[in-house]
């Protein structure tokens, strides 16, 4: 099935509707780094036709920019970079920094880890309540009008938020956390970008890989996985998310012949103006991407998929966990 794309206002064509997400290619929070799998895997991804690699300057403290820049020698005018800005770190650890000071240092090493004279889309990493919102939307537009970002996004952030933004600077996008078990945007982020035509790049679509159906009750996580640290990962609320897993699986087979992992990736995709932004760091993990292009769920299988949900997963968790200090 041929990929589908969105526009996104000031990246030049259209993108992917899924994303490369490239925090586990950094190796930090994900048990370690291997950039040779990573880039086969970007190579695999460009040539299953993924126009659009997300990456962040924290993601390995510089690493996961550093392995894109060189994946995307000789290909980088055929998709459009992703990258953030607005964390800083000391010593392994991260911490916000929006600061213009901050900003005009990181978009000259994001640019030099890359490889390139552009961002296509520059986004807040998290919002940081001790730099006034303004300052920073208005050191953002200045590097849109300079040329050096296509596009702004703002990742994390609320609505209002979102609101105070837009009145300093355009914004294009928003990367918020957004799959099967993570829903909390469906109340005012995504009918929200819907209305102001931004596009909605939705974190951790396979909710770091539990959706993968690969999961079971003996998988385990080291120390340096940020899973060993995930809610969710832990008993007793992991069997109830497993047991849903299953049963999804058993939906995806029995109704469409297709695996849980790819029900995951489209129902991001019929949600509204989504990107699914997969994480992968191996190139067979992105192998079934055609698996989730090409079909829809109707309402009566969103329905079928609720009430799975909500019979298996009785102690719900969200995403939380993953919130650097300083918010
Ligand atoms: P995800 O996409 O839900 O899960 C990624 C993980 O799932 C992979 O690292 C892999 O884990 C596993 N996986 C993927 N495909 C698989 C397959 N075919 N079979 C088995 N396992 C598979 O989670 P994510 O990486 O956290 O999120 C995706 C991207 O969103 C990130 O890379 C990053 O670009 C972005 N993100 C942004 C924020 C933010 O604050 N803005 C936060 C989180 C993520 P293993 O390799 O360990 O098996």
């Amino acid at each position: 099935m041929p990929m589908e794309t969105i526009a996104v206002s000031g990246i030049p064509f259209p993108v992917s509707r899924i994303a490369l997400g490239t925090w586990a290619i950094g190796g930090w929070m994900w048990g370690g780094a291997d950039d040779r799998q990573a880039i086969a895997t970007i190579h695999e991804a460009l040539d299953l036709g993924i126009s659009l690699i997300d990456t962040a300057p924290v993601y390995g403290f510089g690493h996961s920019e550093e392995v894109v820049g060189e994946a995307l020698v000789g290909r980088r005018d055929k998709v459009a970079i992703a990258t953030k800005v607005g964390l800083d770190w000391k010593d392994g650890k991260p911490f916000r920094n929006s600061s213009a000071a901050r900003i005009r240092q990181e978009i000259e090493d994001s640019l030099r880890r890359l490889r390139t004279d552009r961002i296509d889309l520059y986004q807040i990493h998290w919002p940081d309540p001790a730099v006034p919102l303004d300052e920073t939307a208005r050191v953002l537009e200045d590097l849109h009008r300079e040329g050096k970002v296509l596009a702004l996004g703002v990742s994390n952030f609320s609505v209002a938020q979102m609101e105070q933004f837009s009145a300093v600077a355009p914004l294009a996008a928003v990367q918020p956390p957004y799959n099967l078990f993570e829903r909390a945007i469906e109340d005012d982020i995504l009918p929200w970008s819907a209305a102001h035509g931004l596009a909605v790049l939705a974190y951790g679509p396979l909710c770091r890989g539990l959706l993968s159906g690969r999961m079971t009750a003996a998988s385990h996580f080291g120390s340096d996985d940020l899973r060993s640290a995930d809610p969710k990962f832990q008993a007793p609320r992991f069997a109830q998310y497993l047991a849903a897993v299953a049963a999804l699986e058993a939906f995806a087979k029995e109704r469409f012949g297709r695996s849980v992992l790819a029900l995951a990736i489209r129902w991001v995709l019929d949600q509204g103006p989504t990107i699914a932004l997969w994480g992968a760091r191996k190139p067979e993990q992105i192998a079934g991407i055609d698996q989730a292009c090409g079909w829809t769920l109707s309402a009566a299988d969103k329905v079928e998929i609720d009430r799975i949900l909500a019979a298996h997963i009785t102690d719900p968790v969200g995403p939380e966990f993953m919130a650097p200090p300083g918010g």
